[in-house]
């Protein structure tokens, strides 16, 4: 089987506008109106564009900034990326798989890694253990 990209086209069928926006264009969703951030079940977290695997639900925490927290990442799963729109420094984080926009990463997290990865609801799909 031949593995390719998925195309633009695909990935606007596949995804609400809203969703599309957040993966495809690099939007971020307003603070708390998503429906992970306090989001507390066992589980796994994915990539709504490609399905794959990014975050351990028992990584997640309440960085209380609106979006689904993190403070670590599933090894390889996603690539970073400096991001220096609206004349701020920041370090995107994509998908390794898709390249869809995540969110962002920062260095205010929690032992043990002192990483946020400040991740869009819309840009994440759960399933539980
Ligand atoms: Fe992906």
């Amino acid at each position: 089987m031949i593995c390719m990209r998925n195309t633009e086209e695909e990935f606007k069928k596949k995804l609400t506008p809203e969703e599309y926006h957040i993966l495809r264009e690099r939007g971020t969703e307003p603070g708390f109106s998503g429906k992970y951030t306090n989001h507390k079940a066992r589980g796994v977290y994915y990539c709504k564009a490609c399905g794959n695997k990014l975050f351990e639900s028992d990584t997640k925490f309440d960085a209380k900034s609106g979006w689904p927290s993190f403070f670590e990442v599933v090894h390889n799963a996603v690539e970073l990326k400096p991001d220096n729109r609206f004349n701020e420094e920041r370090t995107e984080v994509v998908c390794a798989k898709c390249g869809s926009h995540l969110g962002h990463l920062f260095d205010d997290g929690p032992e043990p890694t002192g990483k946020r990865y400040c991740i869009n609801s819309l840009a994440l799909d759960f399933k539980e253990h």
